[in-house]
């Protein structure tokens, strides 16, 4: 964690990207009698926790004055010891590393005490550093204070891993108990695993060395492995369907007509309307339970001569999204419009409108909305 603080450079964010999926290979139910699929609720099971040896473990001195906020972190910040790639792989060596990191932050920089939340021997032990850090990751909410990258203190968990990885590699040891342990924090504070960054992301230095800052992409996906794999928390199951009988739920001016024409409706019957350049949008209004990604699926009547190109239009945490659908085929089953980030509300979601280049009835049946 050495290195110039001065200087800082923005973090590149990776741009989200939103799926908007093609109107083609959605569910398809046999039969043409609407059923919810049973939600896969997952596994329950939370992320294994590594051992970490707190401060009174490791026999850490008693710290100075420390600042425990109730904020939690946001990110977690990698970094390396800068000290030797020690080929002792022993317990005691790591806890003696850490006493000796305390010593050195509170009698030689002066600060009240290790200046990182927690530390990694190249052996895969993992230790408390600073004070009260275990006892807030174990809860879950609030964080001590840290001293291990300015503006980043109290926002960011920092992890010293024994070493310098300007040009060696870490040890499997240490690395795979790295992925574990941040799968950990990861999962205890709801921090995405696309939040793990080096240093020197946030000030000019060369930590975590550039094998290990290169190993970061790699990092942040065995991270989101583990999540996935140990079950993490899976978002809760919610899927509804609204149709265009629903009560207060679908709104559509009195140019759309209905029909029960079609056996391949859903329900009783639906709505349709003449193609025209006009703003006169179908809208299925639904309430959205909290941000996050749902798949939107579209029933509707398919007629040879209904439009070739329908635009549904899902409103989505990014803007209005079109999909173009063919209702001229492929009618009678749930067919996938995409999946989208939904904010959460009580809102239109998501609607079918007149405004097609192609002939034929645009035909407004029925939407479903599933988290996934
Ligand atoms: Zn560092």
């Amino acid at each position: 964690m050495t290195g110039n603080p001065l200087s800082r450079r923005d973090v590149v964010r990776g741009a989200v990207l939103l799926g908007v999926g093609a109107a083609t290979g959605g569910l398809s139910l046999a039969g043409g009698t609407p059923a919810l699929a049973a939600p896969d609720a997952g596994t329950l099971l939370a992320v294994e926790p590594p051992t970490i040896a707190s401060c009174a473990t490791w026999g850490a001195r008693s710290p100075g004055s420390l600042s425990v906020i109730t904020s939690n972190p946001d990110k977690i910040l990698i970094h390396h010891t800068a000290g030797a790639n020690s080929t002792t792989y022993t317990q005691a060596h790591a806890y003696a590393m850490a006493r000796s990191i305390q010593n050195f932050h509170m009698d030689g920089n002066g600060w009240s005490d290790s200046g990182q939340h927690f530390t990694i021997s190249r052996g895969g032990y993992v230790m408390e550093g600073r004070h009260n850090s275990l006892t807030r990751l174990r809860a879950g909410s609030g964080m001590v204070v840290g001293a291990h990258c300015p503006g980043q203190n109290d926002k960011s968990i920092g992890i010293e891993n024994e070493g310098t990885y300007t040009s060696a590699t870490p040890p499997a040891a240490l690395y795979d108990r790295l992925v574990q342990f941040c799968a950990y924090i990861c999962d205890q504070y709801g921090i995405a695993a696309s939040r793990i960054y080096g240093h020197r992301d946030y000030v000019a230095t060369a930590c975590p060395g550039n094998v290990l800052y290169g190993m970061l992409p790699q990092l942040r996906a065995d991270v989101a492995d583990a999540l996935a794999g140990g079950g993490g928390t899976p978002p809760p199951a919610f899927s509804t369907i609204v149709d265009n009988t629903t009560s207060g739920r679908f709104t559509a001016s009195a140019n759309w007509l209905t029909s029960s024409y079609s056996a391949e409706r859903y329900g009783a019957d639906y709505r349709y309307a003449n193609p025209e350049a006009v703003s006169d949008v179908a809208w299925y209004r639904a309430n959205i339970p909290a941000e996050g990604t749902y798949r939107v699926d579209a029933w509707y009547p398919g007629i040879a001569g209904y439009n070739t190109a329908t635009p549904y239009i899902v409103a989505a945490k990014s803007g209005n999204q079109t999909v173009v659908v063919d209702q001229s085929t492929g009618g009678g089953a749930w067919r996938s419009l995409g999946t989208f980030t939904l904010t959460a509300g009580d809102r239109n979601v998501a609607g079918v409108s007149r405004w097609s280049g192609a002939s034929g009835y645009v035909v407004a049946d029925a939407i479903r909305i599933t988290r996934v």
